[in-house]
């Protein structure tokens, strides 16, 4: 019922300390009217409808306003698997209208003092501003179309605010010397590991400092994710902090869902101080998948894309995104994660180039049963030359149980396992372990040929004690 779009849930209220003229109120009752129902508008007053290809990105729950995120399955939203997934409908539509070079742009956070109010007064002033005639005379503008000079003197300065100088451009890490152990590692062409560590729930650190000296000499990095189900637990910066003094590499996970551009900013300077230099960006699973009672909605500050951005200008720029000048740079790593079989290849190398583009060093992929099936997207990135540009490494996992794999397959969007595997491994019997186990053998040889991969990012899933046999055996 798009006519009732802008009631719906998810749109933003009006700052409560924004006052607006009669005038104003008046133009925003007669934009939500309209945009409303043309657009699904959720009037969040940061109009990107220019990019977006003319369908409102806020009618994504997680309010991505760089998406898709890793939970797109078969073009639906798995928070509201009856909903088609409103990045996938933007991409379908701007590939359609020849719009696709508009979804590169890294797209600015909210304003928050603008959400519920009109963008339309701001169009005009700029139009006039700009002058008619240098939109519309083709002797007043230089050789440019009209849709130029409107999206350079109209749309873009609207779309930008003063703090924020997003782009579509590729930009080169400024410092040369490697940020980590991690970073040095992949430099330096070994084929790396990296394991996953799933944070204890009590404050306990005993049996995570095990898994960590369990760990530490097969590998180059070790993850700690961030409340990985919407699941609260010790922070992945506690435990970073643990591991780097016990002397691992760390790659501090952080997702958008828990943090805003301040608490970012703070974590990654913090980060720094405690010896974390890896830093991966993540959406996160949304509040809806998480125990009850669950969190409304998730904070809709940042997204992935938006963070690595910040991150990236804090160390090569020194610059806090409100501008203050960071005198001394953080040391980082920056990661982000990707799901290479939610979409077509096409649309899934649309997104890696964005987050590449904002700053990905490195990227961990989410699991692969089958090495072969990564081809197609390998191709794409290839033919794109972001291969250069970024360290790929293959997720894993050695599946502890027959349910486990049942979950996977059947639960969580973008994984498939063949049907070769779950033969192999029903067929197993009291030798499931045993057959598991190989099976992550080969997956693991098989992608230490693989062109284009640096390296596989294992996530045991609490089957921790057999990464180090998994590693060895491989070799
Ligand atoms: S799948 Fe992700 S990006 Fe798409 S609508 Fe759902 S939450 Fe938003």
């Amino acid at each position: 019922m798009a006519l009732f779009t802008p009631l719906r849930r998810w749109q933003p209220a009006f700052h409560p300390f924004v006052r607006l003229s009669a005038g104003s109120r008046l133009l925003t009752l007669v934009e939500r009217v309209i945009k409303g129902p043309l657009f699904g508008c959720r009037m969040c007053g940061n109009c990107l409808l220019q990019e977006t290809a003319f369908i409102c990105h806020m009618e994504c729950p997680k309010g991505i306003r760089n998406g898709p995120c890793g939970g797109v399955h078969d073009g639906y939203c798995y928070v509201d698997p009856k909903r088609r997934c409103a990045w996938h409908l933007i991409n379908e539509r701007a590939r359609r209208l020849h719009r696709e070079h508009k979804l590169l742009e890294v797209l600015p956070p909210v304003d928050w003092d603008r959400a519920g109010t009109e963008t339309w007064g701001e169009v005009v002033k700029k139009v006039r501003e700009t002058g008619l005639r240098n939109i519309m005379m083709p002797s007043a503008r230089k050789g440019k179309s009209a849709g130029d000079v409107l999206e350079e003197e109209v749309f873009r300065p609207i779309r930008q605010p003063l703090w924020w100088s997003g782009d579509s451009e590729y930009h080169a890490p400024a410092v040369a010397e490697p940020q980590s152990h991690l970073e040095r590692e992949l430099g330096s062409g070994r084929f790396v590991i990296t394991v996953e560590v799933t944070p204890p729930v009590s404050a306990a650190t005993g049996k995570l400092e095990e898994k960590i000296k369990l760990l530490k000499p097969f590998v180059s990095g070790i993850n700690f994710t961030d409340g990985s189900s919407a699941v609260p637990r010790m922070s992945s910066a506690a435990c970073s902090a643990v591991a780097a003094s016990l002397g691992a590499d760390p790659v501090m996970q952080v997702s958008a869902r828990d943090n805003n551009r301040n608490s970012l900013q703070s974590q990654a300077v913090g980060a720094n101080a405690i010896g974390v230099y890896n830093i991966l960006c993540l959406s996160g699973d949304s509040p809806r998948v998480g125990p009850k009672p669950h969190s409304s909605m998730n904070i809709l500050d940042v997204d992935s894309v938006q963070m690595l951005w910040i991150l990236r200008r804090m160390r090569d720029e020194g610059i806090y995104l409100d501008g203050r000048e960071l005198k001394n740079r953080p040391h980082l790593f920056l990661g982000a994660a990707t799901a290479p079989f939610a979409q077509e290849p096409y649309m899934q190398a649309l997104r890696i180039r964005k987050k590449i583009n904002a700053g990905a060093q490195f990227i961990q992929t989410n699991l692969v049963f089958d090495p072969d099936s990564l081809d197609p997207w390998l191709e794409q990135l290839d033919k794109e030359g972001l291969l250069d540009k970024v360290f790929i490494l293959a997720g894993i996992t050695p599946l502890r149980s027959m349910r486990l794999a049942h979950y996977l397959n059947d639960h969580i969007p973008g994984v498939t396992i063949p049907e070769e595997i779950m033969k192999r491994l029903s067929r197993a019997g009291d030798g499931f372990a045993e057959e598991s186990i190989a099976l992550t053998v080969e997956n693991l040889r098989r992608l230490r040929k693989k062109q284009g991969i640096s390296g596989v990012h294992i996530m045991p899933l609490g089957w921790e004690t057999v990464v180090p046999l998994i590693i060895e055996k491989s070799e």
